[in-house]
């Protein structure tokens, strides 16, 4: 699964798709910023579209109604990485928690709602596809998680 060639933007395009009916019910507004030049990396699409699944659903969750809500997935090519951001205008992370959120089973959601396995996947396969993720949390605020993902370099 290592050796698929993947678009980027069409990884990203179907983790909308499976989420944008009830982003538009909750009135998230979504805004994506990707280069028109291809992005392509190397690994399995199905652990990356999960990626998104699972940074979408947690930003969809973390929306407060009284605020403007707003979901914003940006690429950006760097020399040999891609570095895609998604931010959210929801509750942000309380400091005190920051450092666990990666945690396999740590949640702050009620029973049923959440299973804490999200994030900690998440860290996962974007280990096993040789790319980091970090977060810049703003509480109160929103929080933006960045992954870095090295960029599919054609030899010869
Ligand atoms: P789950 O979504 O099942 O709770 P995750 O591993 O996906 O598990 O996330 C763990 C916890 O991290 C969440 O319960 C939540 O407290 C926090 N979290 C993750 N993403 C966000 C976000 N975008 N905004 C605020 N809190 C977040
Ligand atoms: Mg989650």
């Amino acid at each position: 699964a290592r050796h698929e060639q993947i678009r980027l933007e069409l990884v990203i395009q179907g983790a909308l798709m499976l989420l944008q009916e009830q982003l538009r019910l909750r009135q998230i507004e979504i805004c994506v910023d990707v280069p028109s030049k291809e992005i392509i990396v190397l690994g399995s699409s199905i652990q990356l579209e999960q990626v998104f699944l699972n940074l979408l659903t947690n930003a969809r969750d973390a929306m407060v109604s009284n605020k403007q809500k707003r979901i914003t997935i940006k690429c950006e090519l760097k020399e040999n990485i891609v570095e895609i951001s998604v931010s959210d205008t929801g509750t942000g992370i309380p400091l005190d928690l920051e450092k666990r959120i990666f945690d396999p089973f740590f949640t702050t959601k009620e029973v049923g709602l959440g299973t804490g396995l999200g994030l900690s996947i998440t860290y996962g396969i974007i280990q096993d596809h040789g790319g980091a993720i970090l977060l810049e949390n703003h509480p109160g605020e929103g929080a933006v998680f960045i992954i870095q993902l090295p960029l599919f370099a054609p030899t010869g």
